[in-house]
């Protein structure tokens, strides 16, 4: 069975439609989890929600949901991802609002623990370095991690350090050492590729596979304009940063 892995959607559904299709390309997808951060900075909040409710996707709360549901304060947010905030606060169906506050903020599956920042504060805490990763590691039973929350796509295996991608993505085995996965962000990368970014799990072959998808970024940009979002939420998109 292939899994989907995304986080960090960020009301992008143009990148998001990309990375279905891209998914879906030779096998298809029998299962989808969402690691938060749906929510925030783009201008497609409930086109988002409708598109993971259509595919029964397992999803965690970020920190972006939160306050989009109005169960966290925007305080600790810089100002344009405050304003997009409230932006998108206002976009919402009741029904919605309801969903995102009641996301658990961490879950157990079969194969991994579940979390948008780290099991040390789910929703704010970031896995940046290897230090970061043993950390998260000490506080789960669970042999392997997903997380997303940085915007930046690695893997880690124990004793192997962080892995980036290269051209062709990265696989990662699961079983002989214990593995910590970031996707990266579907809709808002900051690791320089401005490609949505994805991973793919695949359980009879036990690899996490991390993948790059392009998406037409101006047709995100052109809706965030119409939609009067902060212009630097605009223009990062073309650099991912
Ligand atoms: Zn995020």
């Amino acid at each position: 069975m292939r899994t989907l892995i995304v986080s960090d959607i960020h009301s992008n559904i143009v990148a998001l439609n990309a990375v279905f299709e891209s998914a879906e390309e030779y096998d298809p997808v029998e299962r989808v989890i969402c690691l938060g951060d749906t929510m925030g900075y783009g201008p497609a909040p409930m086109e988002c929600l409708e598109a993971l409710w259509e595919r029964h996707a397992v999803s965690i709360q970020g920190n972006h949901d939160a306050a989009a549901a109005g169960t966290m304060s925007t305080e600790h947010f810089n100002v344009y991802a405050a304003a997009a905030a409230e932006w998108t606060t206002a976009q919402l169906s009741g029904e919605a609002t309801e969903y995102l506050a009641g996301l658990p903020d961490q879950l157990i599956d079969e194969s991994f623990l579940l979390v948008h920042g780290s099991p040390k504060d789910p929703l704010w805490d970031y896995v940046f370095t290897y230090d970061h990763v043993i950390e998260a590691w000490a506080r789960t039973e669970r042999s392997d991690i997903l997380v997303g929350h940085t915007h930046l796509q690695f893997s880690s295996e124990a004793g192997l350090g962080i892995e980036r991608p290269g051209p062709d993505g990265l696989n990662i085995p699961l079983g002989d050492r214990r593995t910590l996965t970031n996707p990266g962000s579907v809709g808002q990368p900051r690791d320089g590729d401005p490609r949505a970014a994805y991973a793919i799990y695949d359980d009879e072959s036990r690899m996490v596979k991390l993948y790059r998808a392009w998406y037409d970024i101006s047709a995100t940009q052109r809706a965030m304009a119409d939609a009067g979002l902060p212009e630097p939420l605009i223009s990062r998109l073309s650099l991912g940063k």
